[in-house]
């Protein structure tokens, strides 16, 4: 039981008062790699939100354990604090705020002390060699200019950077070319290493799951997780492609239709 990290029982989310999650259980240990695919619409992002807190994901039933409290009430900044990270489909600009001094004051927030500058830009340095941006991005504001890969890489390098204990990464990898996926890849390869840490991957494509290591594929339909099983289930989803999978498999009984 000490490995338990995240467990999520019975959630039902509302959005605008329409109900978009109706009823999901997820459970994942420290160490593991989730990876959640799934239909436009399908409420994957919506799960994202509500397991980060934001405020407009209202959960009207079920629960969000976390570190074997319950977190369901709590606001997205005690979230973050405590480890909770979620890497947003569309990156926010933020004027007047660097991405290195964003970093900091984030790491500061989460270790309860403040660093000193040398430390941190070393530290700094050396994940921005892994994901081979160049170190003047630090200076610059805030995803302010960044192309799409650029955004991506700087999402990444807070995750290696701030090291979550649960790392939601919400397609990450979309609209990157495959240099970005491979470089992202890499980052996130890096973030594994951390054993403490957990991952839930929200994508489309497995050429960012190729060299990582992959515990659990969920699929998600309707606000409903349909399917569970292992890395082979997204090997199945991409050589057939979504839909021929489910009606497939609402066929043969393996998934709920
Ligand atoms: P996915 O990430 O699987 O593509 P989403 O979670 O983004 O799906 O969306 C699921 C459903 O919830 C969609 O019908 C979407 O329109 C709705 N939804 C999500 N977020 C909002 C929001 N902030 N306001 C209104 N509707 C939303
Ligand atoms: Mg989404």
């Amino acid at each position: 039981m000490a490995d338990q990290l995240l467990q999520v029982n019975g959630l039902k989310v509302s959005v605008e008062d329409k109900e978009i999650l109706h009823g999901l259980d997820m459970m994942v240990n420290r160490g593991e790699t989730h990876v959640l695919m799934g239909p436009n619409g399908a409420g994957k992002s919506t799960l994202g939100y509500a397991l980060m807190g934001n405020p407009k994901y209202t959960v009207t039933a079920g629960s969000i354990r976390y570190e074997g409290r319950d977190i369901t009430e709590e606001t997205v900044d005690k979230r973050a604090r405590e480890g909770i990270f979620l890497s947003f489909q569309n990156p926010l600009e933020v004027p007047g705020i660097s991405l290195g001094s964003f970093i900091r004051s984030a790491l500061e927030q989460r270790r309860g002390e403040k660093l000193r500058l040398w430390d941190f830009r070393r530290e700094m340095k050396k994940a921005m060699e892994v994901l081979q941006m160049e170190e003047t991005y630090g200076d610059r504001d805030l995803n302010m200019g960044f192309s799409g890969g650029e955004k991506k890489k700087a999402e990444i390098l807070q995750l290696l950077m701030l090291r979550p204990t649960l790392a939601i990464l919400d397609e990450t990898d979309s609209g990157l070319d495959v240099d970005a996926v491979r470089t992202v890849s890499r980052g996130v390869e890096a973030y594994q290493k951390n054993e403490k840490g957990a991952l839930l991957i929200i994508t489309h494509s497995t050429k960012i799951l190729e060299s990582l290591k992959v515990d659990y594929t969920h699929v998600m339909v309707d606000g409903r997780i349909v399917a569970t099983g292992d890395r082979s289930l997204v090997e199945k989803i991409n050589a057939r492609g979504f839909e021929a999978y489910y009606r497939e498999a609402v066929r043969e009984g393996s998934v709920r239709g």
